[in-house]
């Protein structure tokens, strides 16, 4: 499932591909929007926007919002260049003078005008986002100190998007480790110094994974690891899918548990109760 820094990634390639220029063909598949594709066409791409896991592309009059849960992608290719063949179903493709870009198997699309996407319930309770490089340390922290986090525990906040936006399945894990803290401990429970670190790991880890694709790890760890052999897949978390094997800090195992049947793996040692 696409986090933060999969979701941005995914919109500056569509950013570099439709802002500013013309949609000159559209389909779209989504059946309560059969009607409105023709009023794509002729209209310019203002900007090309990520808000948590939500991708927004905005024209003149409307915004084209949409969140691909578990399963939709976004391709981008030249416009020459035949859809890819594979087991998902088109949503909507939107054509350039050069590029088409394509929205597959997502379900949750709409079409809204600008002063909707405040009122939109996924839109309006997103938390401070974790990619962007306007998010700093203490914004994170305040935002954390509302009283309706603190009795929460970290295992299921680092995963709710009015928390920290673009934390998802393994950036939960990574940033609980290099921050050394257990899964089940409150917001409460946590000293300034434990605030500032949580906050400092989760943009920090996020943007590393944003710019150096999927990879957690410290860089030349993960080039050593590479270099005695290890995959991409082994060498690039800390202790996500990491379970049963040693701690890179201290050798322990890590273990592995499933709070509401999502994976999150620690380091028992590392990040003590
Ligand atoms: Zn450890």
């Amino acid at each position: 499932m696409p986090e933060g820094p999969e979701i941005h990634r995914a919109a500056n390639k569509i950013r570099k591909a439709l802002e500013g220029m013309v949609i000159e063909d559209v389909e779209l598949t989504v059946p309560r929007f059969s009607e409105a594709g023709q009023d794509f066409i002729g209209k310019t791409v203002n900007r090309v926007e990520a808000r948590g896991k939500a991708m927004l592309i905005h024209f003149d009059n409307f915004v084209m919002y949409s969140h691909n849960q578990l399963y939709g992608r976004w391709t981008v290719n030249l416009k020459e260049t035949a859809a890819k063949k594979w087991n998902r179903s088109l949503r909507i493709s939107l054509t350039t003078g050069k590029h088409t870009c394509r929205l597959w198997s997502a379900t949750d699309i709409l079409l809204m005008e600008p002063w909707e996407l405040s009122g939109h319930p996924y839109l309006s309770k997103l938390g401070p986002d974790v990619v962007i490089p306007e998010t700093t340390v203490e914004e994170l922290v305040e935002h954390m100190n509302q009283k309706k986090f603190q009795r929460r525990r970290l295992k299921v906040l680092l995963l709710d998007q009015g928390f920290f936006a673009g934390i998802g399945n393994y950036l939960r894990s990574e940033v609980l480790f290099t921050s050394g803290l257990h899964p089940d401990r409150t917001v409460s429970s946590l000293s300034d110094e434990e605030k500032n670190k949580l906050a400092e790991q989760a943009l920090f880890l996020s943007r590393q994974s944003y710019d150096v694709p999927g990879i957690t790890v410290d860089l030349d760890l993960y080039d050593k690891l590479r270099s005695v052999g290890l995959s991409r897949g082994r060498a690039r978390h800390w202790v996500f899918t990491r379970n049963d094997r040693e701690c890179h800090n201290c050798g322990h195992l890590i273990i592995h548990t499933r709070p509401g049947r999502r994976r999150l793996d620690y380091c028992p040692n590392c990040q003590p109760e």
